[in-house]
């Protein structure tokens, strides 16, 4: 989307439902208390809005869920409490939940949202218009684009980088965080990611840095790793102390010998304490066509892509944050100069611009694209299945 209003995009819609917000005590309550609920909590929280559970399920009624308590719809009514109902159930429960909320007169868009449209399309603009908070659901630092594995279609574009080149110095890493966390008040997930994030000599440095500075405005602090190298005790100390998560992509369908590694690094991190997960070896990667996909400059074209698109990986580089970090990897690791001016320069921006912030990070823009939208596939990529971690060479 082009700016037209810079700075007050959302006047229109977002001072009715920041009003609302506040008639409601700026109080959230989530209607299911299971593992998304959790999550959902750990965000809300962070934000001051948390206000509790409800859920369907007696036996959570009864005994409440990881110390909290849970309570029946028909007793969120009775007690009068307020506030705006967020909808964590399953999917396929949340028709059978609107219509039990409908049933009591709640109203949709006013008393009560679903979850995934709540969080991509009400909470940010609530954030800034009733809490003056920034809020950000994920962004990365890549401190180096070098990697250990050449996977051909790295969407990062690492499978052409020299082992030997140069990676983000300290200093800079340490600036992307400071720039980032002056103009952010909370992000769901910070990550540091690569290339291959354990090649980088000043790990340890970085995490300290991020997590004693800013580790209150992170839900999830993480680091992606595709479970080569082992992180020494210093690197572990440091992650359990500041409750770093360890994302491990599974490649080992693809490259064998990896299945030993993934086990003695699940071991090491259990042993140290340091929590982790670990990606479904079954997935399937897209091709977004970085290196065959070309639109001419077609702006148009460029312009529904982009809208379509919506993926929620920023990236924050000094001070320049890139609303896409393929974008911008891609570009400078197959050397294509493509989008160079394509991000947002914190530098630029004052203490009163928070709501340019949240419109850029919605996808608003001067051009309203990004150059290299002009030679990706965006959303249909998933039209273009892959393999996973197909190698360029042997490793
Ligand atoms: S493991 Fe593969 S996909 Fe991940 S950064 Fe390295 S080359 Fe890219
Ligand atoms: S369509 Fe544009 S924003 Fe989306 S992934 Fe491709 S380059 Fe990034």
């Amino acid at each position: 989307m082009k700016w037209k209003n810079k700075g007050h995009e959302f006047d229109n819609i977002a001072w009715d439902i920041a009003q609302n917000f506040k008639d409601k005590g700026k109080k959230i309550y989530i209607f299911g208390a299971g593992l998304l609920g959790e999550e959902l909590r750990a965000i809300m929280e962070k934000t001051g809005c948390f206000a509790g559970f409800i859920d369907n399920n007696k036996k959570k009624q009864e005994l409440g869920v990881n110390g909290i308590k849970v309570i029946s719809l028909q007793k969120y009514l009775e007690c009068g409490a307020r506030g705006l109902v967020v909808i964590t159930a399953d999917r396929k429960n949340i028709p059978a939940i609107t219509v039990q909320l409908d049933a009591v007169g709640l109203k949709e868009g006013k008393d009560f949202y679903e979850y995934q449209e709540f969080m991509k399309s009400v909470f940010p603009i609530l954030s800034v218009y009733a809490n003056d908070q920034v809020y950000i659901e994920l962004a990365q630092i890549c401190l180096t684009e070098r990697c250990t594995l050449k996977c051909k279609k790295c969407a990062h574009g690492c499978y052409a980088v020299d082992i030997k080149s140069q990676d983000m110095s300290i200093k800079t890493a340490k600036e992307s965080a400071d720039y980032f966390f002056s103009h952010v008040d909370i992000i769901n997930e910070f990550v540091l990611i690569g290339g291959e994030p354990f090649l980088y000599r000043d790990l340890d440095e970085i995490i300290q840095y991020i997590g004693k500075n800013y580790r209150e405005k992170i839900v999830i602090f993480s680091i992606t790793t595709n479970g080569t190298i082992m992180p020494d005790k210093e690197t572990l100390d440091l992650c359990r102390k500041y409750k770093v998560t360890i994302r491990i992509s599974d490649y080992s369908m693809t490259i064998r010998g990896l299945e030993t590694k993934y086990r003695q690094l699940r071991e090491k991190l259990e042993n140290s304490h340091v929590p982790y997960t670990v990606s479904d070896k079954e997935n399937q990667w897209m091709d977004y066509g970085f290196e065959s996909v070309d639109r001419k400059g077609r702006e148009k074209e460029m312009i529904q892509v982009f809208d379509k698109c919506k993926t929620p990986c920023r990236e924050i580089r000094g001070s320049r944050y890139y609303y896409c970090v393929m974008a911008r990897s891609v570009s400078d690791n197959l050397k294509l100069g493509i989008g160079k001016r394509d991000y947002l320069d914190l530098d630029g921006l004052k203490e009163g611009d928070k709501k340019i912030l949240l419109e850029f990070q919605m996808g608003f823009s001067e051009k309203g694209y990004l150059d290299m939208c002009g030679h990706c596939h965006g959303s249909d990529a998933v039209k273009y299945p892959i393999p996973v971690a197909e190698q360029v060479q042997r490793i």
